[in-house]
């Protein structure tokens, strides 16, 4: 695949979906650097693995490999600070009486992204690619799309850039990002992300899965479980 000649950032967590996003970029971007953010995890798989995910990523196509730049670890210890949630503490991952996940940190999203795009400033990147989705979401209201593009706006007028925000998944389910992952780096792709992504809030990978290592029974790990089984089906 030829890619465009110019630089993207991809908020990458090591889980599923944002490796789905880095193989997407690497396949349209010359140049394609990764960036993560350290806010107090309960429990910090998501960032232990991304190295991994990324080496593995690298090898697969050469040209992903000449493409694959810098990755990026930003601390946000103030962001756990200010934060009550079952990611950062030990709640309980529930619906809680605003009718959103224990699990939703306010603004995290927010946040993600603008450090991201100061970072993409610094690094003359014009492009961000994140992961975010609205088909099968938690409910994350800093997951759909008006706020994505409401942060473009914000970024572009505030640094006097013009970033392209690019969430190729905001509109497809979990079974369709499967799809997707095998149409970009067949099942070799597709066997790092059951392998080496972690996904599940409980940060379990005592038990390995068709789908991949989890818990099997948090709401992160029942949507992969189940798109799993809906593109295994559909095949
Ligand atoms: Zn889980």
């Amino acid at each position: 695949m030829t890619g465009t000649d110019e630089t993207a950032l991809v908020l990458f967590s090591g889980g599923q979906d944002s490796t789905v996003c880095l193989a997407w970029a690497l396949a349209r971007f010359s140049r394609v650097e990764t960036i993560g953010f350290a806010y107090g995890q309960r429990h910090a798989v998501e960032l232990d693995v991304r190295p991994r995910v990324r080496e593995k990523i690298a090898a697969l196509d050469p040209v992903w490999a000449e493409r694959l730049g810098e990755d990026h670890m930003v601390p946000l210890d103030g962001l756990a600070a200010i934060s009550e949630t079952a990611l950062t503490r030990e709640t309980a991952i529930e619906i809680s009486t605003d009718g959103l996940p224990t699990t939703f940190v306010p603004g995290r999203n927010l946040v993600f992204l603008a450090f991201a795009g100061a970072l993409a400033y610094r690094r003359g990147a014009r492009h961000l690619v994140a992961g975010m989705c609205e088909t099968d979401y938690s409910g994350y209201p800093d997951c759909r799309d008006d706020t994505i593009k409401a942060m473009q706006l914000a970024l572009n007028l505030g640094m006097a850039r013009r970033f392209v925000l690019h969430t190729p998944l905001m509109w497809i389910d979990k079974a369709a990002t499967f799809a997707l992952a095998e149409q970009l780096g067949g099942q070799p792709f597709v066997d790092v992300l059951l392998e080496d992504t972690h996904t599940c809030y409980v940060g379990d990978r005592s038990v390995r899965h068709p789908w991949g290592y989890g818990c099997g029974t948090c709401p992160a790990c029942r949507l992969r479980a189940d798109g799993f089984e809906r593109w295994m089906s559909s095949r």
